[in-house]
């Protein structure tokens, strides 16, 4: 298989996989525009060209969101692609505060791919939180997200100095926009 058919069987799986999620904008946006966004900040903005890290920006919440099996990733896209997407995912035993903090303490230990990816996903959902923010949510939600946010991007390994800065510049804008709205 090329590059390309590899790329476009990752989004053809993960598109069927979230086919019945939304995001939590007020619009309720279709799931895989969030991971298509995150591939694509991670080209644009990280220059990141490798097929298998955009793989796994594309599969990254499948395991965490959808009924998909480490097996299946493995199957399907192989162990590197299997390992990135493992690596961003949460542990769901996990009471929702400890697994704000796991994020934070996992950060450092993160792979050069999979913390590329978990810096992309953050770029994507503090940009939804500063521009589609889940309904409801209050100022202070919206400003302790970005706040949080940053702290597990200033732990992540400087591995692609292009998105942490991005990172950085983003978050300043979204707290910036969220104390005006
Ligand atoms: P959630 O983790 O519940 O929601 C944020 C996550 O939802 C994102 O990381 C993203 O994850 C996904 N998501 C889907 N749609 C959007 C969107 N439009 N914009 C942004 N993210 C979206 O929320 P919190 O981070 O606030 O964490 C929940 C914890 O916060 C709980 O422990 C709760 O009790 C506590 N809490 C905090 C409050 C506060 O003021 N800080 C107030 C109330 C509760 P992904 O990319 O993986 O899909
Ligand atoms: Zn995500």
């Amino acid at each position: 298989m090329t590059d390309t058919a590899r790329l476009l069987a990752a989004i053809d799986f993960a598109a069927k996989k979230h086919k019945d999620q939304r995001r939590k904008d007020i619009g309720a946006s279709p799931y895989i525009n969030h991971p298509v966004y995150v591939a694509r900040v991670l080209a644009d903005i990280g220059k990141v060209d490798n097929t298998e890290i955009l793989m796994a920006a594309i599969l990254h919440d499948t395991l965490e969101d959808t009924a998909t099996t480490t097996d299946e990733l493995d199957q399907y896209f192989g162990t590197a692609v299997r390992t990135m997407v493992e690596e961003v995912t949460d542990d769901k035993q996990l009471p929702k505060e400890a697994r704000k903090q796991a994020q934070i303490e996992h950060a450092a230990t993160l792979s050069e791919g999979a913390a590329m990816v978990k810096m992309a996903d953050k770029i994507a959902n503090v940009q939804d939180v500063m521009e589609a923010p889940p309904s409801g949510w209050s100022q202070t939600r919206r400003r302790h997200y970005v706040e949080w946010a940053a702290t597990v991007v200033s732990r992540c390994p400087d591995v692609n100095p292009r998105l942490k800065s991005h990172f950085n510049q983003l978050a300043e804008q979204a707290l910036r926009q969220i104390n005006q709205d």
